[in-house]
């Protein structure tokens, strides 16, 4: 279904465009095409009228001489009213017509007034002076015509016909008229009508069908190839990746991108399943510890104290439970971004100064030295009980981390409109494989090791951090020291 209706919509448009624009390119084509002819025609009948002229000039110069010779006046040659006139213009109509340069084109001549003198064979009726002549003329005397002929009773043929008057002294003293058949410009202009019209539209219909399977087919195999990868990939094998094509194009990004989907929805879905692990367990912990114990009460009657003593630590294991339902919870209304920020002005050096003083117990029950540089005035609006819980949570895991002796250094600066704060410790570290699984939910590094925690602490810092627009980084060697770093920006939160 996907495929046909990308096939027919591609091939749609790639007729649409086709036909537009070849219909486009056929009108400028078309009547480029006949006014260049009608020119070329125009230009050839101009050439030949004044041919005509001349020549019939040089018969007339001609006569005048001789004439001269014989000792006629000069005076009394004006071609008006002239028999001599007539006689040359009629003797060159018949001699010089039929001439091969002349073939195809008809003259007439007419006098001053119009009226005929001598025309080619066969014009017949249609040798005449268009009516109000004198008018219609351009400023090269010319005018020009298309004018049906009746040739004999049966045929009648349609030509373009050119009238001149010919000048001198500022007089018309003659017309020269001109017609050449528009036969062959009609069959030239038929012949291309015929080949834009009707053969252009074929031609775009066949190109469209046989370029647009053609394009349509090597655009979609590749995405074919994927669909077939795509539909294999299951919560079981979210291994899979689609081949990247060799190309550069939209399908090798498309690939590209829904491959990079996949890791990202892999990696979800294996801490999702590594949280749903954790948290069984880390639940299933206490609620074992309390059965045990229930059931080991209830074995027989035990003294009052012995029931206080089972009650007492059920409630410990009880507290538990709550303490990592409760965060939980917590992290469930940042993931559904439910839990809201109680904004105040906060001044940051105050804050930690006030948090670095309740962990101090801690720290000197291991004989750890804590040292802080903290700038002042780095002021701004955040929820500071949420905050506080960040920077406790990062110094209390430093303290538990460190061995005994150790150092943990607390600093807060201020880098342009971001408040910079680092917590580092020379403790344990972190090994390089469980670094980038710290922030994660109820992950610990090494579960041995720290029995006290849940592995919630850094999972609800990053949320909190997040929920002010911050960064939470980290940077560690194994039985060195770590680094948590939390930058800050303190321009204004959103409501
Ligand atoms: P926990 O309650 O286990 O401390 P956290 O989310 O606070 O949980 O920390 C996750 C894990 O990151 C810890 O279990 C520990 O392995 C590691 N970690 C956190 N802070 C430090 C630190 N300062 N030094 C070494 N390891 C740390």
């Amino acid at each position: 279904m996907f495929r046909k209706s990308v096939r027919i919509k591609f091939i749609l448009w790639y007729t649409l465009l086709l036909a537009v624009t070849f219909l486009l390119f056929s009108f400028i084509l078309y009547f480029d095409f006949e006014k260049s002819q009608r020119d070329n025609m125009d230009d050839l009948l101009f050439s030949q009228a004044e041919g005509v002229v001349s020549s019939i000039n040089t018969y007339w110069e001609t006569e005048k001489m001789e004439a001269i010779k014989g000792g006629v006046s000069e005076s009394v040659f004006t071609k008006i009213n002239n028999e001599n006139f007539v006689k040359i213009a009629r003797r060159w109509v018949s001699e010089k017509s039929r001439e091969p340069e002349l073939l195809n084109i008809m003259v007439s001549i007419y006098d001053y007034s119009g009226a005929i003198i001598a025309s080619s064979a066969g014009l017949g009726q249609g040798s005449y002076l268009p009516d109000g002549i004198a008018n219609k003329l351009d400023e090269d005397n010319v005018f020009y015509e298309n004018r049906r002929i009746r040739l004999s009773r049966s045929s009648e043929m349609s030509f373009r016909v050119l009238t001149l008057g010919v000048v001198e002294n500022g007089k018309i003293v003659y017309f020269v008229q001109v017609a050449s058949p528009l036969t062959l410009f009609y069959a030239s202009i038929r012949r291309l009508r015929f080949i834009l019209f009707l053969l252009l539209p074929l031609t775009v219909f066949i190109a469209s069908i046989a370029a647009g399977e053609f394009l349509v087919s090597i655009t979609l195999k590749p995405l074919n190839r994927m669909m077939k990868t795509v539909r294999q990939i299951t919560g079981e094998n979210m291994h899979l990746r689609l081949q990247i094509p060799e190309t550069k194009d939209e399908i090798k990004k498309l690939a590209e991108t829904f491959n990079e989907m996949l890791d990202k929805i892999n990696s979800a879905f294996i801490s999702q399943k590594r949280f749903m692990h954790d948290a069984s367990h880390e639940l299933r912990t206490p609620l074992t510890i309390l059965k045990g114990e229930l059931e080991v009460a209830l074995k027989k009657a035990r003294s009052q104290d012995e029931y206080l003593s089972v009650l007492r630590s059920n409630l410990e294991e009880i507290n538990r439970i709550v303490r990592i339902v409760e965060n939980l919870l917590l992290l469930a209304r940042f993931d559904s971004q439910e839990a809201v920020l109680k904004k105040n002005p906060l001044d940051l050096g105050l804050l930690l100064e006030e948090t670095v003083k309740d962990t101090r117990v801690l720290a000197e029950k291991k004989n750890i030295s804590v040292e802080s540089s903290l700038e002042g005035n780095v002021e701004f609006e955040a929820d500071g009980e949420k905050l506080r819980r960040v920077f406790l949570n990062l110094l209390d895991n430093a303290i538990k981390y460190t061995l005994e002796g150790g150092r943990v250094s607390v600093g807060l600066a201020k880098r342009g409109s971001y408040a910079e704060i680092e917590i580092a410790d020379t403790g344990i570290g972190i090994d390089n494989k469980d670094l980038p699984f710290i922030f994660e939910r109820l992950y610990r590094a090494d579960k041995s090791r720290s029995s006290q925690g849940f592995g919630l602490g850094l999972s609800i810092a990053k949320s909190i951090v997040q929920a002010h627009r911050g960064t939470i980084s980290v940077q560690s060697k194994l039985h060195q020291g770590t680094t948590f770093k939390v930058c800050l920006p303190l321009t204004a939160l959103p409501d």
